[in-house]
């Protein structure tokens, strides 16, 4: 793989809108911490299957922004939306002073039938890039490990391609544990001539049995060696957390290390765990191409 980085490294963090006033303090004193120690690239705030959390995103993302100064992404997913809907919510976006969205198709919720107007993500950026020309840079999602509704890695490949022609500026992976699919995905890209920044997406491990299920469900691959060993703790969750930090932490210094252009963090709106995680990394972050 050819170094993707061409600056120094850039690190983001994603939150989920909190559901209750208690989330939300929590989270306010989470963003605030990162804003002040990482001084991070943006945060982003997730959006619920079919627009679920509409309105809780788009106060957090506000909030978030003015409150932080960070600048602050939200995600959107198209699938089930209308032309018109997304229209309305870039159109607030925009109003809002908001300057990098993350582009999904998002899942169907079950019980929900109508697609709406999008199948796919490219159609998405398409469509925002139509309607607010440059206004947006757009990230789209990158899966290493392929997603887990692919026909196969040649057409998810097609399907990273077509979003890419359409529009996005850079990509954000599903989290991995296993560092060769980050790095054969990044030599894919660039024998299809794409060069735009592709970050690794980094899960913290706290919990094996919730990591196991998540997993599963978004088709990332925790590898047998260290399933195994997870398994073997059982619930004894101070030791898997340990371990986890061990072994996140070795993660990000190779991802480093082999050119990655920077690392977002799954924060699940928990301060400690990536923290940690930073205070490992921060020494070696100023480092040069
Ligand atoms: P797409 O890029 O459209 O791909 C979806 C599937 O369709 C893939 O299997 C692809 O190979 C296939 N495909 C694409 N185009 C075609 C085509 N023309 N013909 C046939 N097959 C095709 N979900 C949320 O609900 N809210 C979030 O906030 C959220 N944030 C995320 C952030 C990141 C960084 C990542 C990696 C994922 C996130 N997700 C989120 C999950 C995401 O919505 C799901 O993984 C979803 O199933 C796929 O979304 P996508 O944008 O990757 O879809």
């Amino acid at each position: 793989m050819q170094s993707q980085r061409q600056h120094p490294p850039h690190f983001s963090c994603e939150f989920f809108p909190p559901k209750t006033e208690e989330g939300a303090q929590k989270l306010r004193a989470v963003y605030r911490e990162f804003a002040v120690q990482m001084q991070p690239a943006f945060f982003s705030v997730t959006y619920g299957a079919g627009g679920s959390t509409q309105e809780r995103s788009f106060d957090t993302v506000r909030e978030i922004q003015a409150e932080s100064g960070v600048e602050t992404a939200p995600h959107l997913s198209c699938i089930g939306a209308t032309k018109q809907s997304i229209r309305a919510i870039l159109e607030a976006y925009r109003a809002q002073g908001i300057r990098r969205i993350v582009a999904l198709r998002g899942d169907m919720p079950s019980g929900m039938r109508d697609t709406g107007d999008f199948r796919y993500a490219n159609e998405l950026v398409e469509f925002i890039r139509a309607e607010t020309g440059d206004h947006f840079w757009i990230e789209v999602a990158a899966y290493p490990e392929f997603h887990p509704q692919a026909l196969s890695a040649h057409t998810d490949l097609d399907a990273f391609c077509r979003k890419v022609e359409a529009g996005a500026n850079s990509a954000i992976t599903q989290y991995f544990y296993s560092i060769d699919a980050y790095l054969r995905f990044i030599d894919d890209c660039e024998k299809r001539g794409l060069s735009i920044p592709v970050v690794p997406g980094i899960m913290p491990i706290l919990n094996y049995t919730q990591l196991a299920r998540f997993s599963d469900a978004c088709g990332a691959e925790i590898p047998r060696w260290l399933r195994k060993r997870l398994e073997a703790m059982g619930d004894d969750l101070t030791s898997i957390r340990a371990f986890g930090h061990d072994v996140v932490t070795g993660l990000c210094h190779e991802l480093l290390r082999q050119g990655a252009p920077g690392l977002h963090f799954y924060t699940m709106n928990q301060l400690e765990p990536v923290q940690a995680l930073w205070k490992a990394i921060a020494p070696t972050t100023d480092m040069e191409l």
